[in-house]
Order: C-alpha cells, then sequence, then structure tokens
C-alpha cells in the first residue's frame, strides 16, 4: 500500500513537473472561449464552398467537421469535471484531445482537399487559404500542447502537400509554369506556419514560467509574512509582562505608595513611568494588529445601546481630558439607537478616537460626542477644536506606523497604529469610518453602523453571535 502511494506521488510530481495540469486547461478553456469564432469561420466556408463546389460532398465534409466539434466540446465538459489531481484521469484526457485532435485535424483538411479536387484549373487560392487560416489559428490558440501542435499542423502540413503537387502530378508542368510559383509558395508558406507556431509556443512557456516566479515569490511572501507576524507575536508576548510589571511599580513609586518619593527624582521617575506607559500602549497595539492580520480577533457581536457605549467611553477617558484641560460633551441619540457590535472592541475604537480628539486639543478646548440616528444608520461623531489634519492625509491617518505630523513640531506620542486597528475593527462590524478636517478648526471623525432593528435583535435572541475574523 505504501509503495502504491509512492508510486501515485511519484506520478503526481511528474505530471506536475511538466505544468501538464495547467496546460489541459489552458487547452480547454481556450477551445471553448472560440467555439463560437470557431464555428462562424466553419459555417461561412461550408456555406462558400458548397455555392460553388459540389454541395453534397461539401456538406458531408463539413457534417463531419461539426461532428469532431461536438466530440471536443463532451470532452471540455469532461474535463472541467477534473480536479487536475488524478494523473491517471489527466492522461486519459489528454489521450482523448490527441483522438481528437486527429479526427478534427482530418476533418477539415479532407472538406479543404475536397475543394481542391474539383477544381481542375488555375490556381487552388480558396482551399489554400482555408488551410493557411486554419493552421495559423492553431498555431495561435493551441501553443500550450506541443505535442498536439505539431500532430495538427502535421495533419495540415499534408493536405498542404497533397494540394501542392495535386497540379504537378496532374500536368506534369514545365519549372516556368504557374503550378510551380504556387508549389514553392506552398513551401513558403509551410515554413512561416511552422516559425510562427514556434513563436506562439516560446510566448506560451514564457508566460507559463513568470506565473510559476510569481507563485514561488508569492510563497516566500507569505512564509515570510507568518515567520514576522510569528516574531512579532512571541517578541511582544514576551515584553507584556514584565512591562506590566514596571508600569505598575513605577505607578506605586509615583504615587508615594512605597513612601515619600524625594523632589530630585519625581520628574526622572515621572519620566521612566511615562515611556513605559508608551511602550505598553505598543505592544498591545503590535498585538491587536497582528490579531487581526492573522484572523485570529475575536468578536463577539451583541445587541449594544449606542448611548451607553458613548457614556462608559467617555467616562473612561475623563481622567485625561481632565489632566488637560478640555471638557467633553455628548449628545445622546434621540431615538432608540442600538447595533450589532463587540462592546469591548467598540469601547477600543471609541477611546482611541477620543484620545486622538484630547491629545490633538488645546487646553481650554471642547470635545464633542454625538449620535444621531440617519434613517437605517445610526451614526457617532467625535468633534474637537484641535489642530486638525491637512487635505490628503487619509492614507496615513489609517495607515500602519503612519503619523500626519511626524516631525519635530509633534508634540503628543503615539505608535501610529490606534486608527489603523480602530478601522479594521469597525469594518468587522460592517460599518464606515471618515473624518472631515481643517487645520487649525479642528477635526471630525464619523462612524456609521447599520441600525439594529427590533426584528434582528429578536433573531439574535435565538441564537448569540460570536465571530471569529
Ligand atoms: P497615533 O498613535 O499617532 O495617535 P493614530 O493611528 O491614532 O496614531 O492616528 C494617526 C495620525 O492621525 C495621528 O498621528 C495624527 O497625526 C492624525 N490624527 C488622528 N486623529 C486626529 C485628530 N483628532 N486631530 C488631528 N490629527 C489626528
Amino acid at each position: 500500500m505504501k509503495d502504491l502511494n509512492a508510486l501515485r506521488a511519484a506520478r503526481v510530481d511528474w505530471f506536475e513537473s511538466q505544468g501538464r495540469e495547467q496546460r489541459i486547461k489552458d487547452y480547454i478553456v481556450l477551445a471553448n472561449q472560440l467555439v463560437l469564432q470557431r464555428q462562424a469561420s466553419f459555417f461561412a466556408a461550408a456555406v462558400l464552398a458548397s455555392f460553388y463546389f459540389d454541395a453534397v460532398s461539401t456538406l458531408t465534409c463539413y457534417a463531419a467537421v461539426v461532428l469532431t466539434e461536438l466530440l471536443d466540446q463532451l470532452l471540455g465538459r469532461q474535463s472541467r469535471a477534473w480536479d487536475g489531481e488524478d494523473p491517471v484521469v489527466g492522461r486519459r484526457i489528454l489521450k482523448r484531445i490527441a483522438l481528437n485532435t486527429t479526427l478534427s485535424a482530418i476533418a477539415i483538411s479532407i472538406f479543404i482537399v475536397n475543394m481542391a479536387l474539383q477544381q481542375t484549373s488555375g490556381s487552388h487560392f480558396t482551399p489554400l487559404f482555408f488551410l493557411f487560416s486554419a493552421s495559423l489559428f492553431a498555431a495561435m490558440y493551441n501553443s500550450q500542447m506541443t505535442g498536439i501542435l505539431i500532430l495538427r499542423l502535421a495533419i495540415y502540413g499534408l493536405a498542404f502537400l497533397f494540394i501542392a503537387f495535386l497540379d504537378v502530378v496532374r500536368f506534369l508542368p514545365p519549372l516556368s509554369s504557374p503550378i510551380w510559383l504556387e508549389f514553392f509558395t506552398i513551401l513558403f508558406v509551410l515554413y512561416f506556419i511552422a516559425d510562427t507556431s514556434a513563436k506562439f509556443y516560446r510566448s506560451y512557456e514564457e508566460r507559463l514560467a513568470q506565473m510559476k516566479r510569481l507563485e514561488e515569490e508569492n510563497e516566500r511572501t507569505k512564509a515570510a509574512l507568518e515567520v514576522k507576524s510569528q516574531f512579532l507575536s512571541t517578541v511582544s508576548h514576551e515584553l507584556r509582562t514584565p512591562l506590566t510589571s514596571i508600569v505598575g511599580s513605577l505607578e506605586l513609586v509615583n504615587h508615594g505608595v512605597l513612601g515619600e518619593v524625594p523632589d530630585k527624582l519625581k520628574p526622572t521617575i515621572g519620566m521612566a513611568a511615562k515611556n513605559a506607559q508608551r511602550l505598553s500602549t505598543l505592544i498591545n497595539d503590535l498585538l491587536d494588529l497582528q490579531k487581526i492580520e492573522a484572523g485570529e480577533m475575536k468578536f463577539d457581536f451583541q445587541p449594544i445601546e449606542v448611548n451607553d457605549l458613548v457614556t462608559e467611553a467617555v467616562e473612561s477617558t475623563a481622567g485625561y481630558a481632565g489632566k488637560l484641560g478640555i471638557e467633553v460633551t455628548t449628545v445622546p441619540c434621540a431615538e432608540d439607537c442600538r447595533v450589532m457590535g463587540d462592546r469591548s472592541r467598540l469601547i477600543q475604537v471609541m477611546n482611541n478616537l477620543l484620545s486622538n480628539a484630547l491629545k490633538f486639543s488645546d487646553e481650554g478646548g471642547t470635545v464633542k460626542v454625538q449620535v444621531e440616528a440617519l434613517g437605517e444608520r445610526v451614526r457617532i461623531a467625535v468633534h474637537d477644536e484641535g489642530v486638525g489634519i491637512p487635505q490628503g492625509a487619509s492614507e496615513r491617518v489609517f495607515g500602519k506606523f503612519s503619523q500626519v505630523d511626524s516631525s519635530d513640531v509633534r508634540k503628543v506620542g503615539g505608535t501610529g497604529l490606534g486608527l489603523n486597528i480602530t478601522k479594521q475593527i469597525v469594518e468587522r462590524h460592517n460599518a464606515t469610518i471618515d473624518y472631515v478636517s481643517e487645520l487649525g478648526v479642528g477635526s471630525s471623525f464619523y462612524i456609521e453602523f447599520d441600525r439594529l432593528t427590533d426584528c434582528e435583535e429578536a433573531d439574535t435572541d435565538l441564537e448569540p453571535v460570536a465571530e471569529v475574523a
């Protein structure tokens, strides 16, 4: 059994190494896409030929061509069902393609040779032109499989040579005769077709190789991202625990719990506490980002009263606002404004918007949080009278590690991750976030959610909604 599996794996490898699966799929897809174009040309040729040549034999040959086309359609349907895994099925399809190609090329050649046979004088322009078109069509669209292309072109080549020799044998003309001119022209055309086919084949091969390179590149990038994400997660987790204890200890010292702090030490300890807090924020943001990107952030969706959510967030930032001397006012929603959301994640979103509004405002300013119903939507707006954001900075505002004012005029700290995380959380709620701002006047950030109706809430009562991003 083990041997059988090994043999099977080796056959799959062989099959893949030949790129056969892709080639067969490309061949079938293209053949199906061009079916109308092919049928239209065959039909036009049949109408023309049956008018000027013997209608019965022409239409009989045309019927044979249509029959081989039907066989191709049948094969196309079977091949689409093939998952590309089983090389045995792949080989079977290949054999059928070879058989269909032989039958179709013979039917087309007979259709054309039949015309040439009926022309007893003059050149064979019409049949030769048909044959040339058929060969060019194959060269352009059958380059996925060399063997199949060569098979078809070989059969057309024989038809070309048959027509070329037909009049030479029939009339045994002198070398100066136009019959010989036509003969040599046919040889030239054969060379031209072979050359064109080789060019199309090479460009297809290049495209395949390019696709393979892109796939490999993509795999390498994915692997590198995975390693980066794991590294980030491990380092952040390892840093978080000791840092939490450093922040806690510094706070105890700062608040004099461990005894009076000498005045000389106060600024140093204050700075250490502030920086430790900044580090801790950065690490928490990094962990959140990593979780979101790895699709591991859990969302526990519940009906939420937006007014309550806003009150809670405003209360939790009240201390910070007081320290900065900024007044925070709220305008609650006058109607019933509920949304489906993860409460703690939405508090995180509100805290980020509020702390940005506060830290970018001047002392004595006002921050206003407004909740309103807009038809089927609920909007939370956070307005401030702070420094504002220059025009065209939206990508930086919502980007990763990007801050609009990263120059030395920047007074406030931050990681440049908050709004990126906020946006991703908001989008996981099927909501939108945007802002309007004017430099020196202030900014307003808006989040809009779908409003929860009573019926929807009744549905959610039946089954709790929990989702992993
Ligand atoms: P940060 O940690 O730097 O605050 P954010 O992702 O929260 O990172 O914000 C990105 C940038 O957007 C900020 O650095 C700031 O330049 C700009 N910004 C965000 N909110 C405001 C605001 N209310 N007023 C002015 N600028 C803002």
